[in-house]
């Protein structure tokens, strides 16, 4: 009773609008049918592994970002194209602080559920990447781990967190996939008491670029005995 009076006064002081574009719209929607259509939805041909788009016929063979690569990651669906709108989004969602965009950001992941290869995801737990505590400081949340909240409680499944940061990373943006890989060395670990033999995840971050974060963070789980690991991200680099 009380959230619907509460939810009526914040539109009088905060008046709807768009998040982008700042146009006016009616309570309760967070990006305007116009920015929305704007943003390109990975719905075309993609690498069946880390979903990077691909004009013509590919798969794990010739994806130039997983040709010759062992991955722990069985795969990973992203949603849309980490460009324009997308990824101004994202980047004020984790740099910016600006935590009420996991409702749109959120709303696009979970459209990854929408692909078939997650019709038997209902038993999955889904696993935010974490941060470490001095990342953490500084960005106030782990914007995985608010993703995988809103994805939870509209697909009714759980959010543990078997891992942890045993070390900080250094920023990778601008790492070749040797670096990343030298620089995410050890970076996880399995907290102690973690329930991960025979369970199947699924790891939430906000954008896959080579996907060695999200390898990583497999590997360990499958080193503990996890039955399955795939991941569900936002956005694809
Ligand atoms: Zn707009
Ligand atoms: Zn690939």
């Amino acid at each position: 009773m009380l959230e619907p009076v509460l939810g009526a006064l914040a539109d009088l002081v905060y008046p709807p609008h768009c998040v982008a574009c700042g146009c006016r719209q009616p309570s309760g929607v967070w990006l305007c049918a116009d920015c929305d259509a704007k943003v390109r939805r990975l719905d075309g041909p993609k690498c069946p592994v880390c979903s990077r788009p691909f004009d013509g016929a590919i798969d794990i063979f010739t994806c130039p970002n997983c040709r010759g690569e062992t991955l722990h990651l069985h795969f990973a669906v992203a949603v849309v194209r980490a460009e324009g709108t997308a990824r101004d989004l994202i980047h004020r969602f984790k740099y910016g602080r600006e935590f009420t965009l996991r409702r749109v950001l959120g709303d696009w992941l979970v459209e990854a559920f929408d692909d078939p290869r997650l019709a038997d995801a209902s038993e999955a737990q889904l696993v935010p990447v974490p941060l470490h505590p001095a990342r953490l400081r500084e960005r106030r949340f782990n914007q995985s781990e608010a993703l995988a909240d809103w994805v939870a409680r509209r697909r009714g499944l759980r959010v543990v967190q078997p891992l942890r940061r045993s070390r900080p990373t250094v920023t990778q943006t601008h790492f070749d996939r040797r670096q990343r890989m030298r620089n995410l060395r050890a970076a996880f670990a399995l907290r102690h008491n973690a329930r991960v033999k025979d369970h199947s995840f699924l790891l939430v971050d906000d954008v896959l670029t080579t996907g060695s974060t999200l390898d990583e963070c497999a590997r360990v789980l499958l080193e503990g005995g996890a039955r399955s690991v795939r991941a569900i991200t936002v956005a694809r680099g």
